[in-house]
This record gives C-alpha cells, sequence and structure tokens, in this order.
C-alpha cells in the first residue's frame, strides 16, 4: 500500500480495511454480507445505534443532539439547509472562505432564499480566515466551512456567532479535533475523508431545529423525517455506515479519543509546514494563522515542476499530491487516517526533490 495524501475519498485505516475485509462474506456469523442483510434487521440496527453512540461520546454531545446518516453527499446539505432552517421571511448570514463556502452560497440563492454574505476572503484568493465580521442578531443561523480543501484554510477557533446557531460543513476536518458543540444548531459531513467511504453524508442536528422546515419541503428532503425514523425512513447506506462505525471505534479505542487524534494531527501538520517554513523551494499557501490541519497546500518555482514533483513522488509511493484543478499547485492531505510515518516519508522526499530540482 502507499501513503495516500488524496484529498477524498481518502486514506482509511489500514486496521478498519482488515476488519471490513474479514467480516465481509460472512457478518458475525449470519452468513450473509452486511451488503446483504435487511437494514431494519438487529444486526444492523446495532451498528447504527452504536455509530451513534460513539459520535455523541467522541463530540461530547449533549442528549438535544440527534445524528443521522443521509444521502446526496455534502452537496445535498447545501440546499437541505436553507430548504429547512430558512422559512421564509427569515434570514441567513454565510462566510465565503473557498469554493465549497460559495457552492452552499449559491444553493441557498437559487431557493430564493435571503443570504447575507457577511464576510469574505475572496479578494485574497481565500488564503485566510476573515477576522472581522458582525453576526446579524436575527439572523436564523450563521454558516461557514470549517476546513476548506481546497485552498488549505480552517477555522482556528471557531467564528462566535453571538447566540445565533452556528452551521458548519465540516466535511474535510470532522473528528480532526476536539471542539464545543453547544454553539451549533447544525453540523455536516460528507464522509469520505475523515469518516469512511463515500455514499453517507453525517448530520449533527439539534432537536430544535427539526421543527423549522415549512409544509412544501419534501419528505426526504426533511431532517425531521430522518429523525423521527432513525434514518431508517428509507434503505441508508449501510456498507458505508458500518465502515463509518468501525472508524469511529478506531478513533475511540487505538488513537485513544479526539484529543489523541488532535495531538496526533497536530504533530503531522507542524512537521510538514515547519519544513515548508524553513525552505524557498515550497511556498506554502494558505496564511499562517489560517493553515488548515488536513490540507496542506503549496506551490513549487514552476508548473513543470509541480508536474514533475507529483510524477516522481507517485513513482515511490506517495499518491495524490495534485492541488485541485481550479487552483493549481500542490496538495498534501493528511487526514485522520495517516500516520506521521506518512508525513515524514513526504519531507524526506520533499527535502530530496528540491536539492535535485533546486
Ligand atoms: N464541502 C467540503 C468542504 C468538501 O471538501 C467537499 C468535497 O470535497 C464537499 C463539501 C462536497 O462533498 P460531496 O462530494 O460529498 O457532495
Amino acid at each position: 500500500r502507499i501513503f495516500n495524501f488524496n484529498p477524498g475519498p481518502a486514506a482509511l485505516p489500514l486496521q478498519v480495511l482488515k476488519e471490513v475485509q474479514q467480516e465481509f462474506i460472512n457478518f458475525k456469523g449470519s452468513g450473509m454480507s452486511i451488503s446483504e442483510i435487511s437494514h431494519r434487521s438487529a444486526l444492523f440496527e446495532d451498528v447504527l445505534n452504536d455509530a451513534i453512540v460513539r459520535f455523541k461520546r467522541l463530540l461530547k454531545l449533549s442528549d438535544n443532539f440527534k445524528i443521522l446518516f443521509l444521502q446526496g453527499g455534502a452537496s445535498s446539505q447545501f440546499f437541505m439547509v436553507p430548504m429547512n432552517l430558512l422559512p421564509e421571511g427569515s434570514s441567513a448570514d454565510y462566510i465565503n472562505t473557498g469554493s465549497w463556502a460559495k457552492k452552499a452560497i449559491k444553493e441557498a440563492e437559487i431557493l430564493k432564499k435571503t443570504c447575507n454574505v457577511i464576510a469574505s476572503s475572496e479578494d485574497k484568493n481565500y488564503s485566510y480566515i476573515p477576522k472581522k465580521f458582525s453576526v446579524n442578531p436575527s439572523a436564523a443561523y450563521l454558516h461557514f466551512t470549517s476546513n476548506n480543501t481546497i485552498e488549505g484554510t480552517q477555522w482556528a477557533q471557531f467564528p462566535d456567532g453571538g447566540g445565533v446557531p452556528l452551521v458548519s460543513d465540516m466535511s474535510s476536518d470532522m473528528l480532526c479535533r476536539s471542539f464545543d458543540a453547544s454553539p451549533f444548531g447544525l453540523i455536516y459531513a460528507g464522509a469520505q475523508k475523515n469518516l469512511g467511504p463515500a455514499g453517507v453524508t453525517v448530520v449533527i442536528i439539534r432537536e430544535d431545529m427539526l421543527e423549522r422546515a415549512s409544509k412544501d419541503v419534501p419528505t426526504m428532503l426533511r431532517y425531521s423525517t430522518h429523525a423521527d425514523k432513525n434514518s431508517l425512513y428509507n434503505t441508508p447506506p449501510c456498507l458505508a455506515i458500518y465502515i463509518v462505525q468501525l472508524v469511529l471505534k478506531w478513533i475511540e479505542e487505538s488513537i485513544g479519543g479526539l484529543d489523541a487524534m488532535e495531538r496526533r494531527n497536530r504533530e503531522k501538520a507542524d512537521l510538514l509546514y515547519g519544513y515548508l517554513d524553513s525552505t524557498d523551494f515550497y511556498r506554502p499557501t494558505a496564511e499562517k494563522d489560517s493553515r488548515s490541519l488536513m490540507n496542506v497546500t503549496f506551490r513549487l518555482p514552476d508548473e513543470d515542476l509541480e508536474k514533475k514533483f507529483v510524477a516522481e513522488a507517485g513513482k515511490v509511493g506517495l499518491g495524490g499530491l495534485k492541488g485541485h484543478r481550479s487552483v493549481g499547485g500542490c496538495r498534501a492531505s493528511i487526514y485522520n487516517a495517516l500516520g506521521l510515518d506518512g508525513v515524514q516519508s513526504l519531507v524526506d522526499f520533499m527535502k530530496t526533490f528540491a536539492q535535485k530540482n533546486g
């Protein structure tokens, strides 16, 4: 296996993959695969409920939060959030920190919802997280993207909504660190970075937010439909949820919880940024105080060298280092599953590459 720096779908813990492999054909002695059993069987409900319990425990969520497992990717949350939480006559605040934040704003606008973009970092290619903004006290929620996967920036401290419920797209940094969930009304994340395979989207919603949807929201697009039925209103992506459950178990039992996860992630990021800052050959693109612990974006002296870098890294088992096609450059995604050994190998390769090509 290679060291996998892909931005998503991304590396999964080897231990989890092995567990899936071992149980795949005959799940818990049932004589069936997890992909063959009924989603209404006790066997699957145990998986689902264990995933919920572990999620709540890891994030220290109070009892008034529900965990939902939905489909349609994080991209579907861009419209489900305003559809459900922004009834006629109300408005929401949005902070534009990158391509994904912009897409979330666009979907709210398509629905003809009133959304105020109260801050943006578009003026500097989204290389920083805005610090100055004021939240409208009457806003239904404040939406922000906690980690900007493409641009390599992350909120070091979440914005202060001043009592306005926070809504966050945490697709690319969910469970990379611990945080206080109490100011949040809703959090969503596509699974395919830190949580599991693509195909399931986790939504954490505070109970009082469930009742806000107006009557004309279709059944499948209402959060309350899925909350009322414990994510079993229709057939859920059982295999993906099972793998998420194993990843949560890995974080709790093998890593030792979110504080330990965060220490490990900071150690990895410090190693990589520390090296980037020590050389002129590579140029990190995000401002220092806005740097992501998950997606480390950087440039080389020119685009030809960037292509060569990605190709040569691939040949020595360091995969997925190409930057997003919309911004170019290079990006090392160092999500939860990637260990310090992967980052050390990358830094060693970068040093050699710089010596040869500098
Ligand atoms: N939001 C963020 C921050 C992302 O990084 C991504 C995907 O990379 C998405 C949303 C879109 O997720 P999905 O492909 O699950 O719709």
